[in-house]
């Protein structure tokens, strides 16, 4: 069995596909979005971190390290404490991140441990992999969570570090054969918030055959952004002004029109 780089492993999970889910998060992406949550996700090596705990009564900040080495056996173990509130709820796990195709080999262990065990898989992928990665993987996981930011190339460059040809090539060869697909779109103020975008969005799923089960909306938030002084890593922008309710619905009402189920969070 092998092993790879983890930073965290998070039980009863309702946000990461179908049921009660366990949460499995690889450490490493190779895109660095400007509003990214999990700053922590991105380097691959394990790093210092500053944490607050309670020590003796009082609060203090003590240096810690975020991601360490697991092997495949021990993730198993982890994932199977809750096998029951799989069966129960219809859940499984869900392989998130970071970018988990950056371990390949490590994912596809983990995926065919738990197909041999009945367990149900779902990868959350910015879809930024190599076509022979992101085939193999999808041909041994029952849902995809895939991540599409912007069809422009540029703007998606400047804004993640890559561009996006990969990640849309890897989209369009998806097909019925395939994984169901859940599309996540992070909707970014200034970046990705408007029709246009989501217009565009849509032609890019009615021009790929995957089995498209619904398309989640993902508004904007500023949380984990004192994560990244805590690991010493400089501030993102702040993106305003923040897209309301009312904007986020109208913007769901273009997948709505185009026949798709929409749903406004994870
Ligand atoms: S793809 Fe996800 S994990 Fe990677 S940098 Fe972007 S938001 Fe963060």
């Amino acid at each position: 069995m092998s092993g790879g780089i983890l930073f965290d492993i998070r039980r009863y999970s309702v946000h990461d596909g179908p049921g009660i889910r366990t949460t499995v998060f690889f450490k490493g992406c190779p895109l660095n979005c400007l509003w990214c949550h999990n700053p922590e996700s991105i380097m691959p090596e394990p790093q210092p971190i500053k944490r607050c705990r309670q020590l003796n009564g009082n609060k203090e900040w003590v240096d810690e390290m975020v991601g360490r080495q697991y092997s495949s056996a021990e993730v198993m173990e982890n994932i199977g404490r809750d096998l029951l509130f799989f069966e129960e709820s219809g859940g499984g796990v869900t392989f998130s991140g970071g970018e988990p195709l950056l371990q390949t080999a490590f994912l596809l262990e983990l995926l065919s441990l738990c197909r041999e065990a009945g367990i149900h898989t779902a990868v959350d992928t910015s879809g930024h992999a190599s076509a022979e990665a992101f085939k193999e993987m999808a041909a041994q996981t029952d849902l995809l969570l895939f991540d599409i930011k912007t069809t422009d190339n540029k703007k998606h460059e400047a804004f993640t570090g890559v561009g996006n040809e990969l990640i849309l090539s890897n989209f369009k060869s998806l097909n019925g054969k395939g994984p169901a697909v859940i599309v996540r779109i992070p909707v970014i103020p200034g970046f990705n918030s408007t029709f246009e975008e989501m217009q565009a969005i849509v032609k890019v799923l009615k021009s790929s055959q995957a089995k498209i089960e619904a398309v989640n909306l993902l508004p904007y938030h500023r949380l984990g952004r004192q994560k990244y002084q805590a690991l010493g890593m400089q501030q993102p922008p702040v993106f305003k002004p923040e897209t309301t309710p009312e904007q986020m619905q109208q913007l769901m009402g273009v997948f709505e029109e185009a026949g798709y189920k929409v749903k406004m969070g994870g």
